[in-house]
């Protein structure tokens, strides 16, 4: 079934979560408060828009609370991706998947109210590390 998703931050990380789930047939709305990242994305998600996520009402404007989920894609600026994440639980998007940057991170997007927090490095990382041992195990 078709879900529709908003993804904040058009990073490495937003930018690839949001090709796959055009891909696959999803709606999304890419947000960035960063003009060239949004034209690099027109093209490619249902709708672009360039907006600074920690502005409530331009939050609110977007319809941000209507989408099956949101995706917090802010790595840098950990005290942004922390309140846009506490913003988007209360206006009540049922789930919230968060991108941390360490540990720390990790908890207080927990605390706030994401549904999902991920950590890209470490979460390849590992599974690089599981591909290389069960490829070992084929081998031998
Ligand atoms: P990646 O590793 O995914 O490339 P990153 O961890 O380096 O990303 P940043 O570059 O800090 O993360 O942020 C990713 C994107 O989020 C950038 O395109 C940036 O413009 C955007 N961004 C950061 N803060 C905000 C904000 N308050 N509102 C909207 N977009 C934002």
């Amino acid at each position: 079934m078709k879900q529709s998703f908003a993804i904040i931050g058009l990073g490495r990380f937003g930018a690839s979560v949001c090709t796959t789930l055009v891909e696959t047939g999803q709606e999304v709305l890419a947000i960035d408060r960063d003009e060239d990242r949004v034209n690099e994305y027109m093209d490619i998600a249902t709708h672009a828009v360039v907006a600074n996520a920690e502005d409530e009402m331009a939050l609110r404007s977007l319809g941000l609370r209507n989408f099956d989920h949101v995706i917090i894609a802010i790595g840098e600026d950990i005290q942004a991706s922390i309140l846009v994440t506490l913003m988007a639980k209360e206006m009540g998007v049922k789930r919230v998947t968060a991108k941390a940057q360490n540990l720390y991170h990790a908890k207080v997007l927990e605390k706030v109210g994401a549904d999902h927090v991920v950590h890209p490095e470490r979460d390849m990382g590992e599974r690089v590390a599981h591909h290389l041992i069960s490829k070992n195990i084929l081998d031998y």
